[in-house]
């Protein structure tokens, strides 16, 4: 019995970590690759070329050096074609792309129509309300990719939309949490780097060993699944192989487990409401130790500061991931130390003024907003 064809697949930020590996997930699965896109031309972007000789080629930034003209035939150049490929007629838009310019992309592919597997977190951050409003208001589908909420969407297959109780996301803990003992005010930016489960880029790194990209997750699963946030929970799980849990109101909980690894998540938005052979190693239950505790909120007060940018809605969130992104840059330059990050967002947070967010244009000078006034607080921090 064969499956239907697939949608065939836009990668943007196709030379990153989520690119390469639904690239990785396309061949495999015998998708189509019908365009791909990066922030600018790169040695890895002209390969991708070469790959897909049929796919259409974007950059958000023009070249600045000579390209090769077969390349530069097929180049897209500004934001604007990174977004027309989103656009793409009948496409999955996987959408990887790092940074605020990743939300116009997921609204084009939503008012399209399209299906968009979305790994872009400033979409929601940044623009929750307009992500979810372009999604009901058409025929478009949003399938997240992000090993947690991936887990929750597919433990919400099938479930009646008033029947979750509650949601609990897992944090590893990244690689402070476990260990007590160690002073943050003072640990080293290689330190901070070394997490215990996931290979993933720095920024995250940083913001899983703050707790912070929990905090962003809690958000973002309020937008999701339009849960309120006292019904989203957080528990620490060192070993990764629970991706969250959903309990619902008759007191049934179900989880969605295996080994950490990214390619599962792009595999199942990709083939989603049907399952495309094995995306990753088998995973052996046979000695695994699963184990569950309280996070530590006062050591990491991140987790609390999201909750708090959550609650009170409208500009919060997207200036909290603004002025992270600062402070984690500064924390890797080395002008703050590690728990300065967490510092520099609450600054950010009481010197932006609440505001909401309608527009486009809203969303990016929130986003502006929040990166002005982190740079702020960091500067008076790093001459001291
Ligand atoms: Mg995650």
């Amino acid at each position: 019995m064969g499956r239907p064809a697939l949608n065939p697949v836009v990668v943007l930020g196709a030379t990153g970590s989520i690119g390469t590996q639904t690239l990785e997930v396309a061949d495999r699965c015998n998708l189509t690759v019908a365009a791909a896109a990066a922030g600018a031309v790169s040695e890895s972007l002209v390969a991708i070329a070469r790959r897909y000789p049929d796919a259409q080629i974007a950059v958000a930034q023009p070249p600045t050096m000579p390209v090769d003209p077969a390349f530069e035939r097929r180049l897209a150049c500004g934001p604007d074609a990174v977004a027309d490929l989103a656009r793409i007629p009948g496409a999955t838009v996987v959408n990887g792309i790092v940074g605020a310019s990743g939300l116009a992309a997921s609204l084009a592919a939503l008012e399209a129509g399209n299906r968009l597997g979305l790994a872009n977190k400033e979409s929601l951050l940044i623009g929750g309300r307009l992500v979810m409003e372009a999604l009901d208001a058409g025929s478009g589908e949003l399938i997240p990719i992000d090993s947690e909420h991936s887990a929750i969407w597919q433990c919400l297959v099938g479930e009646p939309a008033d029947a979750v109780l509650r949601v609990v996301l897992t944090a590893s803990g990244g690689p402070f949490h476990a260990k007590p003992d160690v002073d943050l005010v003072r640990v080293s930016v290689v330190e901070a780097l070394a997490h215990p489960t996931w290979d993933m880029g720095r920024r995250i790194s940083i913001d899983s060993a703050t707790l912070m990209n929990k905090a962003f997750e809690v958000i973002e699963a309020h937008f999701l699944f339009g849960l309120d946030y006292d019904q989203i929970d957080v528990v620490i799980h060192p070993q990764s192989f629970v991706h969250s849990f959903v309990e619902f109101v008759d007191g049934v909980v179900k989880a969605e487990l295996g080994s950490p690894d990214m390619r599962k998540p792009i595999q199942f938005a990709l083939g989603a409401p049907g399952r495309m052979p094995r995306a990753a190693t088998p995973f052996d239950v046979v000695g695994v130790d699963l184990t569950f505790s309280e996070p530590d909120r006062e050591r990491f007060p991140a987790l609390d500061l999201g909750y708090r940018a959550g609650r009170r809605g409208g500009n919060g969130p997207a200036v909290l991931n603004a002025a992270d992104e600062i402070a984690v840059a500064a924390f890797l330059d080395e002008r703050i130390g590690f728990t300065e990050i967490v510092e520099v967002v609450a600054d950010a947070l009481d010197e932006v003024p609440i505001g909401s967010i309608d527009t486009l244009a809203a969303a990016l000078e929130a986003d502006a907003a929040g990166r002005d006034a982190a740079r702020r607080s960091v500067a008076v921090r790093s001459v001291r």
